[in-house]
């Protein structure tokens, strides 16, 4: 059964029910692009971003603080080596014992480099103390904004599925409506609608306005309506194949 030329005509009123399931598909089309297009979607992904940017800071936090945990432990090996040996100067020292000058001035070189030692060795103790009470600040405030951040996107996701619930229902009682419309078009029309919508940007059925074709913009000449004319107010688009719908009803009435 050929559409060309209009060899079968259709009922009148067809063109009308085309414009209706155009509208129909338009509304589906635009609830879809809604769902991929929800502000909170947008934000999800940013948050999403930033924690992964927050976690890897968090782990190079961990390495320095794990590196300076190491270096405190070696200081304090060393600071207790300095103690034990001033500890046996010392000892020496208040010892009974006669020591002759040479001994006794060597001894207080070495108690005098210790003491010197020890010093430097609690100076450097106190900048990695400091260092570690930065890092631990720095890594507690990355904490509370990642515990801000999740609570954030756990109200954002609860949003956007309530969002994504209602836009579904509205979908799918477009196509409860699309069903319904399809009804009163013979199903030749639907299938040729289906297939050019298909292939030429979610169009179908076209409005004749002004003489032009509102779907490739072209003009239509009355004698290329005249001719693929198929019901009183359906012709084709020579030019992209879509339904040229003419509102009769309106100018009629
Ligand atoms: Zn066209």
């Amino acid at each position: 059964m050929a559409l060309k030329n209009g060899v079968k005509k259709e009922p009148d009123d067809v063109g009308k029910w085309l414009l209706m399931l155009q509208d129909c598909d338009f509304e589906v089309e635009r609830l879809e692009y809604s769902k991929t297009t929800l502000p909170e979607r947008v934000a999800l992904t940013d948050i999403r971003e930033r924690m992964r940017d927050m976690s890897a800071r968090t782990a190079e936090f961990r390495v320095k603080k794990d590196a300076i945990t190491t270096k405190q432990r070696n200081l304090q090996m060393e600071v207790n080596t300095v103690v034990a040996r001033r500890k046996i100067f010392d000892r020496k020292m208040s010892s009974k014992k006669l020591f002759s000058t040479r001994e006794i001035e060597a001894m207080t070189k070495e108690i005098e480099g210790l003491t010197v030692r020890a010093e430097q060795l609690q100076d450097e103790q106190f900048e990695l103390m400091l260092d570690l009470e930065g890092l631990e600040q720095e890594l507690g405030e990355l904490q509370t904004e990642v515990d801000q951040l999740s609570t954030r996107s756990d109200q954002l996701l609860k949003i956007a599925n309530s969002k994504l619930t209602s836009l579904d229902a509205k979908i799918q009682s477009s196509l409860k409506r699309r069903t319904a419309i399809e009804q009163h078009i013979p199903s030749e029309i639907i299938y040729r609608y289906d297939t050019i919508r298909m292939r030429a940007g979610g169009v179908g059925a076209a409005r004749l306005q002004n003489g032009k074709c509102s779907g490739c913009h072209l003009i239509v000449t009355p004698a290329s309506v005249a001719s693929t004319r198929i019901a009183a107010s359906v012709s084709i688009c020579e030019n992209c194949g879509r339904f040229l719908i003419e509102d009769i009803w309106n100018s009629s009435s």
